[in-house]
């Protein structure tokens, strides 16, 4: 079996992915799809890149399709729930783009845009909905959606939303669907807290794993160079300006530990006349969207990234990867290098490691079962690091690094919270805020010269918090990352959902 069409799927979507180009199925979809179009529920291990989207969506299509329904008010047939704003845009963008020969309306709804237009879309009904669990739980809650006409469930990423704080969210969304329904439960990891949430959802599945995770490292080149937090920006400007001159680099992400250690890194880049863009939950989603587009289309080569960010995000022709700081979380190193090596290319991840950081990498070594091959910093570097030009800075930029900085050596009070020990990892601990560090809570170097480490810059990690406290309004719960910066706070004239193109009518716009 090694077409699509042997697989059994409806003309119109044999179209589809003709026109997309696709001719042969991916392993997740040749063991998935057949089992989905019997009405099976399924358990997938699988990340992204695997193709897991088409897997879902070819044949529950196919389904919706062949039972047509009338749309009805205030309702959809296939709910997706996914944990970032920007997958769910993904998802729902290829939806559209599987259906565009079919009578199927794909929308896609989630936090930091406006939700009355949301709500006034969802008045006539949906086909399928593509959702962030908070918002979806919006719309709900101000009856502009009902859940009892879902025939297919698929929750995507579990583990990713467990990280993000959504677990009672979904068992309020588990409680509002019909019995009878047929549900698909995807994770790129099952440790048991996933498998038991996945009880919750799945009936009897049919389970397919694809790509052990270790699988995908082995396709990258890795390298690491070991070298002091204070040098690596200075190491990162250079590597990206010598390989943007000499062709090698065609995009880059660049993962950073922490927002304002993205916005840094950006700062740094431009400094040095370098194209760079970042993308984390302290941006608006017209910014978030603005940078992705334009690293998309190739007008800014270089993205910097926090890991929730970056998750999922699928742009292909990214040729390097950066790992700025490394993950404290093994699993997640092998996320930010499946960025690369996408749809059989290879790619490249380089490393920089901190001396404290070296608990990280031989984790990451040990469950990726690959050495990361030693990259020595360039000849001349101190030289070369010397000569790179500081990023003007405004006063009040200055003023409220100053207090941010303050505020980070108040906090730590001393303690130190590095040298491998595993805290950043973006679960929840017993209600509070936590406040964990960058390995060793070090700071990196302002003005793009190597200098003394010291504990400044010690921003929170992005994943790291608990039933998050929002800054506005004190004690009120805020949401994580996938939904943060609800409606209050931004009016953003909506783009929808990034590089919709021929069947842009196909997708309802994101607000
Ligand atoms: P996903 O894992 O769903 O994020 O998909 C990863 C990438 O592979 C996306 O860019 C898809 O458009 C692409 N893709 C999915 N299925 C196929 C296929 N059968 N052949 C070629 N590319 C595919």
């Amino acid at each position: 079996m090694s077409y699509f069409r042997d697989l059994g799927l409806a003309e119109p979507i044999l179209h589809a992915l003709e026109s997309k180009g696709y001719t042969d199925p991916t392993p997740i979809q040749r063991q998935a799809i057949p089992a989905l179009l019997e009405g099976r529920d399924l358990l997938g291990i699988a990340q992204t890149g695997t193709g897991k989207t088409a897997a879902f969506s070819l044949p529950s299509l196919h389904r919706l399709a062949a039972d047509p329904q009338p749309r009805k008010p205030a309702s959809c047939r296939m709910l997706v729930l996914s944990p970032t704003r920007e997958l769910a845009a993904q998802i729902a963008e290829n939806m559209a783009a599987y259906a565009k020969n079919l009578r199927l309306v794909v929308d896609c709804v989630f936090g930091g845009v406006p939700v009355g237009k949301q709500a006034r879309r969802l008045v006539p009904g949906v086909d399928i909905l593509v959702a962030t669990p908070g918002r979806l739980l919006d719309l709900i809650d101000q009856r502009a959606l009902t859940l009892g006409r879902v025939e297919i469930f698929v929750l995507d990423e579990a583990d990713q939303m467990m990280d993000l704080g959504f677990i009672h969210s979904l068992k309020r969304v588990a409680n509002l669907l019909p019995k009878q329904r047929q549900s698909l439960f995807f994770s790129a990891t099952m440790p048991k807290a996933i498998a038991d949430l996945g009880k919750q959802f799945i009936n009897n599945p049919v389970r397919v794993e694809v790509a052990p995770q270790s699988t995908t490292a082995e396709r990258v080149e890795q390298f690491v160079t070991h070298l002091n937090q204070a040098e690596k920006q200075a190491l990162l400007t250079l590597r990206i300006r010598t390989m943007l001159a000499d062709k090698t680099l065609d995009r880059a992400l660049v993962f950073t530990r922490t927002k304002h250690g993205a916005d840094r890194v950006v700062r740094h880049l431009s400094a040095a006349k370098i194209s760079a863009r970042a993308i984390h939950g302290n941006k608006s989603q017209a910014q978030r969207t603005a940078a992705l587009e334009a690293f998309r289309q190739g007008s800014c080569p270089i993205l910097v990234a926090t890991d929730i960010a970056a998750r999922g995000i699928d742009v292909s022709g990214v040729s390097h990867v950066f790992n700025f700081e490394l993950p404290n979380v093994p699993e997640q190193y092998v996320h930010r290098i499946g960025r690369t090596a996408r749809a059989g290319a290879d790619g490249v991840a380089i490393s920089f490691c901190a001396p404290d950081e070296k608990p990280y990498l031989k984790d990451i070594e040990k469950l990726t079962g690959v050495k990361l091959m030693p990259m020595q910093l360039p000849e001349n570097f101190l030289v070369e690091a010397a000569r790179l030009p500081a990023p003007s800075r405004k006063p009040e930029e200055l003023a409220q690094d100053a207090r941010r900085d303050e505020r980070d050596a108040r906090g730590r009070g001393g303690q130190r919270n590095g040298g491998g020990q595993r805290s950043g990892d973006g679960q929840h601990k017993g209600g509070r805020v936590r406040d964990d560090r960058s390995p060793g809570g070090r700071a990196q170097g302002r003005d793009g010269r190597p200098r003394d480490p010291n504990p400044r810059n010690a921003d929170r990690h992005e994943g790291d918090r608990g039933p998050v406290r929002n800054p506005v309004h004190g004690d009120r719960e805020a949401r994580p990352e996938g939904e943060r910066g609800g409606d209050q706070q931004r009016s953003f004239r909506p783009r929808g959902v990034p590089g919709v193109g021929a069947h842009r009518n196909k997708v309802r716009r994101a607000s």
